[in-house]
């Protein structure tokens, strides 16, 4: 039996939304299929090209509300915590991670582990603290065992981020990692060729670096990182 769709407790802000981000977020994991598109009316056209350009802000409070207890997916089942995000709700940046770890998971915040630390450590060497920061990741739950997020996952908790982002609007994204820049710039290029280079995420710039936890892994690739991250407080400052 299908659910019932709960509406109660939302503003008409949040439900069209919503609306918008699951109505994108399922186009584009059509076209992941392999569809290349969908025909409507003009009618539709016009209403989302309306939608487009209203000003529907929601706080970052908003969303979490929204997000609720989730059960979208099947992590639910495993988590003891929903990680939602940290940091300055004004943050000029954003860095957006792949998941919860063990250690994200008992506590609720993203990036306390051991990547955690080498990340705080990395903000430092550009005069940055967390706190003038919003850290987030591309899902909210710890897949088992901390394997990688699978695409129906990823699928159901991206509009969140997209929506968190969108009540941001930093200047700058940094996108850690394989996952957090394939996700966020829709492609599957290795994120060794991503790094390093400037794109554009919803008209903002986001710079793809290697994640802390490959770092911990594979010391000698701080070189690399140490050059993003000199690009990215060049534009931070400008930002
Ligand atoms: N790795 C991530 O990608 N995110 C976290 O929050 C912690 C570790």
């Amino acid at each position: 039996m299908t659910e019932p769709i709960q509406t109660y407790n939302k503003s008409p802000i949040q439900l069209l939304s919503e609306i918008r981000e699951d109505l994108k977020a399922y186009l584009q994991y059509m076209r992941g299929l392999g569809y290349a598109g969908v025909t409507l009316s003009e009618n539709s056209l016009r209403i989302l090209d309306h939608w487009s350009k209203a000003t529907m802000s929601e706080t970052l409070d908003m969303i979490r509300t929204d997000l609720g207890d989730c059960r979208r997916c099947k992590l639910h089942k495993g988590r003891k915590h929903i990680v939602f995000g940290t940091g300055n709700p004004r943050a000029k940046l954003v860095l957006v991670g792949e998941g919860p770890g063990y250690e994200e998971d008992m506590q609720g915040q993203p990036f306390v582990g051991q990547a955690g630390h080498l990340l705080t450590k990395i903000l430092q060497a550009i005069g940055l603290a967390r706190e003038d920061v919003y850290i987030a990741n591309v899902i909210k739950c710890r897949p088992p065992g901390n394997r990688n997020p699978e695409s129906d996952e990823i699928y159901a908790c991206i509009p969140f981020l997209r929506r968190q982002l969108k009540a941001i609007r930093p200047g700058l994204i940094c996108a850690l990692g394989t996952f957090a820049a394939q996700t966020l710039l829709e492609n599957s290029t290795p994120i060794s060729r991503l790094r390093g280079r400037f794109y554009t995420y919803e008209g903002i710039d986001l710079l793809p670096t290697y994640h802390p936890a490959f770092l911990l892994r594979n010391p000698s690739k701080k070189a690399d990182v140490w050059k993003d991250m000199q690009k990215l407080q060049e534009a931070y400052e400008k930002v």
